[in-house]
């Protein structure tokens, strides 16, 4: 899927709209969801077009991938979620119901997250 710059998050990575922001560096923006499903739900993403995981480690250079995962779990432990646990996500594509084609970690926890899939 070509990436298409008017997404959402490119918009937040300009600046031209605002965010919540919990963390940043020159490979990632971390900030909090607009409706978050947990008490804590933050999104890191990274500072590139990049639209799913297959496309971002098929693309992006080493540097920004190391930094970016990197800045993921600095996130988690800055948020003090290593201990009790947290859990991370990313969807891709229709059937995991990607709302936005920029590439996004969640990091829920701040409760008990129960199974990783409903079953519906
Ligand atoms: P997806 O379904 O693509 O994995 O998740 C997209 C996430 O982005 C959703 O959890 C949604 O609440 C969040 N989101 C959508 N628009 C905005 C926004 O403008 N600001 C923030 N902070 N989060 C957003």
């Amino acid at each position: 899927m070509a990436y298409d710059n008017d997404n959402i998050f490119a918009k937040i990575l300009r600046g031209e709209i605002p965010c919540n922001k919990v963390y940043e560096d020159e490979f990632a923006l971390a900030f909090h969801d607009i409706n978050p499903q947990a008490p804590t739900h933050v999104l890191v993403i990274p500072k590139g077009k990049y639209v799913s995981m297959a496309d971002f480690t098929a693309e992006a250079p080493d540097a920004l991938i190391v930094g970016f995962m990197r800045a993921v779990g600095l996130v988690a432990a800055m948020l003090e979620l290593e201990t009790p646990g947290y859990r991370v996500l990313a969807n891709a594509g229709e059937d995991a119901h990607q709302e936005v084609p920029h590439l996004h970690i969640h990091i829920f926890g701040g409760k008990k997250l129960g199974p990783m899939l409903t079953h519906s």
